[in-house]
């Protein structure tokens, strides 16, 4: 890609803005406990490595959703 100005976008966006976790899209919290890696989701508590892009979770949850459109059709035919 070649837009002028793209990559200065990019590194003057924090990613902290856009990033969720990847089992709730929810807020989270890094964790300093030593028996957790690395970030808790504050909806469910689960940890997890690395957080996601807000529209990644959006992307995942509409394709699962489209996946079980089509479980769906396919059982009731
Ligand atoms: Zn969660």
């Amino acid at each position: 890609m070649n837009i002028p100005g793209y990559d200065n976008w990019k590194l003057a966006s924090p990613p902290e803005d856009s990033t969720v976790s990847p089992c709730c899209g929810s807020e989270y919290e890094e964790t300093t406990s030593e028996a957790f890696c690395c970030y808790k989701c504050y909806a469910c508590q689960d940890v997890f490595d690395e957080p996601i892009e807000q529209y990644e979770y959006h992307e995942q949850q509409k394709e699962s959703w489209a996946d079980m459109m089509m479980d769906e059709e396919r059982l009731n035919k």
